[in-house]
């Protein structure tokens, strides 16, 4: 039987409505609406499109958007200096750095740079740190977005085989972390793992972050787990066409709920920041 295929834009446009709401509280209650500020360094399209996307969702909700973009050659003394500025601003309740940044500039040292209260895409030191422990924080956007969606599913997690493809620090890591807070039983798996497709046939719950094509095939897939596909690939077919790292024709066969690409965890990450950065006004807020 054909899996259920999970509606991340409709999962998505209920969370935005209900931040939403959230502010319209909020402003009625502190005067004043949460502020999302965007920093985007140099001219790289796709970075200009996610951060065009992010503001423009920002003043849907009624928070107030700060665009900040500087030129490709700026000197780390002045975004340092920027996002100073920003961590001392009390109209700005979360902050993004945009990446990658520039060659010149390391992301990770400007990331770290921001207040980890105001850290909305959970990538700082702190807020990872935090996670780990299980202690209240940011967490970053596309693993709470996948968290959302196999709720959403109906998938129990508690004592479930949960198996995370992809161990980066943007993705996979706190996606496992996310899991093993809500009691999984967890493996993570990466480009070193011994009979992946093994591996993968024990998942209850599978989520894939790799970044390859289709790698995920029907046959790796447990009958009746959720799948969670992160993956985003672009092919080079004409007109270009979007796929995730599951080969979703297949799986759809085996698994009991999936997340298509697009419409599946890509619209989730976008509104799930927005959930964090009214999380860091009502934070600052107390
Ligand atoms: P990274 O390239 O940082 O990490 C990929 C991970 O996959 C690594 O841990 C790597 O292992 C592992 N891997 C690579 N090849 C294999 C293989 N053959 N078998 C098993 N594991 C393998 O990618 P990200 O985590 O940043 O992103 C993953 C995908 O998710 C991408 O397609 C990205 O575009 C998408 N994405 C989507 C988002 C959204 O909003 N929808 C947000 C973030 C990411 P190793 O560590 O050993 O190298």
């Amino acid at each position: 039987m054909a899996a259920r295929v999970i509606d991340g834009k409709a999962l998505a446009e209920r969370v935005r409505g209900e931040v939403a709401d959230d502010v319209a509280h909020f402003v009625a209650r502190h005067g004043r609406p949460p502020g999302l500020a965007t920093v985007l360094i140099g001219d790289d399209p796709a970075s200009a499109i996610y951060v065009g996307s992010k503001q423009k969702v920002t003043g849907e909700v009624g928070m107030r958007g700060f665009d900040h973009r500087l030129p490709a050659d700026v000197s780390r003394d002045e975004v340092v200096g920027l996002i100073e500025d920003l961590n001392a601003d009390p109209e700005v309740s979360g902050i993004i750095c945009q990446l990658p940044v520039p060659d010149h500039l390391d992301g990770v040292e400007l990331t770290g740079l921001i207040d980890p209260g105001k850290d909305v895409d959970g990538l700082t030191p702190v807020s990872a740190g935090l996670l780990a422990l299980g202690r209240e924080g940011l967490r970053p956007a596309t693993p709470l977005g996948a968290m959302l969606l196999i709720e959403e599913a109906g998938a129990q997690l508690e004592g479930a085989e949960a198996v995370v493809v992809g161990r980066s620090n943007l993705f996979g890591k706190p996606m496992a972390q996310l899991l093993l807070g809500a009691n999984a039983t967890l493996t993570i798996c990466h480009s070193r793992t011994r009979d992946l497709p093994g591996v993968c046939r024990r998942a209850d719950v599978l989520v894939a972050a790799v970044g390859r094509d289709r790698m995920v095939k029907g046959d790796w897939i447990k009958p009746g787990a959720t799948v969670i596909d992160v993956g985003i690939n672009r092919s080079n077919s004409s007109p270009p066409a979007l796929h995730g790292d599951v080969d979703f024709d297949e799986a759809v066969e085996v698994a009991g709920a999936i997340t298509p690409v697009p419409g599946g965890v890509g619209p989730m990450t976008i509104a799930c920041l927005l959930r964090n950065t009214l999380q860091a006004a009502r934070m600052a807020a107390g």
